[in-house]
């Protein structure tokens, strides 16, 4: 990948093409140009890299491996491939970029990193960095949430981060974010607002895609190692954007590679019954910047579902939005039903439990399999599934006993 791509995107006022920017009240506004300054006067220096990789190397346990699906591909046809960030610290992708905020926290004298969840993995990921830097962590979330994603909140509280209940509207995401804006707002100064995916204002979306890369780095070079050639084709779940976009920013020049990022379409297409925003989506803002947007008729963000909880926002990141309409990337989804079946096919066959959010990447990398059955696909396998097992088993049954 040639420099010149990261360096046209975003320009300077954070878009990509039409995408992106910052719609914000005046103070945030003042607060993102300064994270925006410091990311790239920081986040360059030899000091700071130095520091990242060490830490991806020792505490997380980069570089994750590429591994060849045997059986996977025997059955289904295709030679597919997963990059294992399963096994990156934590259990998957998330803690590439909240490593990399937390150190630009650290760089910048910051006490506190504040963040907003809404399944709880973001806060899980951001509380095990501020653990690692010794940093203060406020983690906002919906009151709903709080009592369905139960595990992750003592998790949190596990790891010493403070979890603060919002109880505002509906209690769950949206609201979180507010809440999570509100607490930075007040305390500018001493703590940094830390985004769960490459969403929200600028530099947001260019900063966790920069800290995301190295995904794609490596697996680009394991896979040549392996192979000798590159993949034909390249799959990742799409929630926000993150681990896609690490894997994708690695082979965007590579014109004979195919690249997919697939969404949810859960139980339907109707509305409310999936997350399908690059799909049904039209443009609009939400939490600050402009994507490809499930909305209502007054343009607010459309209710949206999946099974996978990581999967269920109704925006987008820019970057995508961009890339969509550049074509450079195809957007397609996979239903409920197809990913908790391709859940119990990689658990079975090879012995990996998939995040629910990665189980759409598999299905849907099994169909390109079938279709294709001379190509070779390289999978993100963004997490592990520990967390899904008791839903997946008390809604669907086992393979041999389904309900
Ligand atoms: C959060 C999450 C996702 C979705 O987030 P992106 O920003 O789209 O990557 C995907 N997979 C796993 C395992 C997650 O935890």
């Amino acid at each position: 990948m040639s420099e010149n791509y990261f360096k046209k995107y975003p320009n300077e006022n954070g878009y990509f093409e039409e995408y992106g920017g910052a719609f914000l009240p005046p103070v945030l506004e003042t607060e993102m140009k300064n994270i925006t300054q410091a990311y790239f006067s920081i986040s360059k220096s030899h000091n700071f890299i130095s520091e990242l990789r060490s830490i991806r190397k020792h505490y997380q346990g980069r570089p994750t491996p590429v591994y060849f699906c045997n059986r996977l591909s025997d059955k289904y046809g295709g030679r597919i491939y997963m990059k294992r960030e399963d096994l990156n610290h934590s259990g998957a992708h998330k803690l590439n970029h909240c490593m990399g905020e937390a150190l630009l926290a650290k760089h910048l004298g910051k006490k506190k990193l504040i963040a907003e969840t809404g399944a709880g993995q973001h806060g899980v990921a951001l509380a095990t960095a501020a653990a690692y830097f010794g940093l203060e962590c406020e983690i906002h979330m919906g009151e709903v949430d709080i009592v369905k994603e139960h595990p992750n909140v003592v998790r949190m509280e596990i790891l010493g981060a403070k979890v603060v209940p919002v109880s505002e509207g509906l209690k769950t995401l949206k609201e979180a974010v507010d809440s999570a804006f509100n607490a930075y707002v007040a305390d500018p100064v001493t703590s940094l607002y830390c985004i769960g995916s490459v969403v929200g204002p600028h530099p947001f979306p260019m900063m966790v895609r920069d800290f995301q890369r190295v995904v794609g780095i490596e697996a680009r070079e394991q896979f040549y190692e392996m192979t000798g050639e590159l993949p034909d084709k390249v799959v990742a779940c799409v929630g926000g954007g993150s681990n896609a976009m690490g894997l994708f920013s690695a082979f965007l020049e590579d014109d004979e590679c195919e690249i997919y990022g697939v969404e949810p379409s859960g139980r339907s297409l109707e509305p409310g019954e999936h997350a399908a925003t690059m799909t049904l989506g039209k443009p609009g803002v939400i939490h600050g910047f402009k994507c490809y947007l499930l909305q209502d008729e007054k343009g607010e963000p459309a209710p949206v579902y999946s099974v996978a909880s990581g999967l269920d926002y109704p925006g987008v990141g820019p970057e995508h939005s961009m890339l969509k309409d550049l074509k450079k990337v195809k957007y397609d989804t996979i239903t409920d039903k197809e990913a908790i079946d391709a859940f119990y096919e990689l658990s079975r066959l090879e012995g990996i439990i998939p995040a629910l959010e990665s189980a759409h990447a598999v299905a849907y990398a099994l169909k390109l399999a079938q279709k294709y059955p001379q190509k070779s696909i390289l999978v993100n396998l963004s997490g592990r599934g520990d967390k899904d097992i008791d839903f997946v088993v008390d809604e669907y049954g086992l393979p041999e006993n389904p309900k």
